[in-house]
């Protein structure tokens, strides 16, 4: 049986039996070169496919299930070990270069990050229990959050009692409110 594409001779089983002209490895790249060729328009298919009522009843159902169950705790679970590792390797890499910092004063980056906008990130380095940490995954991957989403949605909704303004001291700095807390607030009276 030759395909009209690859101009091979194949076995019969070679073919999908709705197309015996091309092979199914042809099929199989074509249909892969027309996703790629059109992904914006495959991608927004598959998002309004994903959000069709009856989908969306399908996976709450799912989501009841002991399949469901079984199949996102092991998801979990291999999350887990990944973020894991993942995360080892960045506190090896960047544990470092912070505190050696050429003598220079520590002062420096607390006034950089007052000159920061409110909703740019900043990246933290924050040391916690094991069990913290598993039950700050696991929370998180529950939630369909990523870790930093869920410390940011525990930090809005549970430390709202001090916040700190910058009245700026310079004549072109404009006053604004930061949203953490730097670690040491500036008073009136710190020497400066
Ligand atoms: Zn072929």
């Amino acid at each position: 049986m030759i395909c009209n594409t690859c101009l091979t001779d194949w076995p019969a089983d070679a073919f999908y039996a709705s197309n015996r002209t091309k092979c199914k490895e042809c099929t199989k790249a074509a249909v892969r070169a027309n996703r790629a060729a059109k992904i914006e328009h495959y991608q927004e298919y598959d998002r309004m496919r994903g959000s069709m009522p009856h989908r969306v009843a399908a996976r709450a159902e799912y989501r009841q299930s002991d399949a469901y169950a079984v199949a996102h705790r092991a998801a979990s679970e291999r999350w887990m070990a990944r973020t894991t590792l993942h995360e080892k390797r960045r506190s090896g890499m960047t544990a470092q270069p912070s505190e050696t910092n050429n003598g220079k004063p520590r002062k420096r980056s607390a006034v950089k990050a007052s000159g920061r906008q409110s909703g740019e990130k900043v990246k933290a380095t924050i040391h916690l229990t094991v069990e913290a940490s598993q039950r700050l995954t696991v929370h998180a991957a529950m939630m369909g959050m990523d870790r930093s989403e869920l410390v940011e949605q525990l930090i809005r909704d549970h430390l709202k009692r001090f916040v700190v303004s910058d009245r700026g001291g310079g004549a072109s700095e404009s006053s604004l409110s930061v949203p953490s807390p730097p670690a040491r607030p500036r008073t009136r009276l710190d020497p400066e």
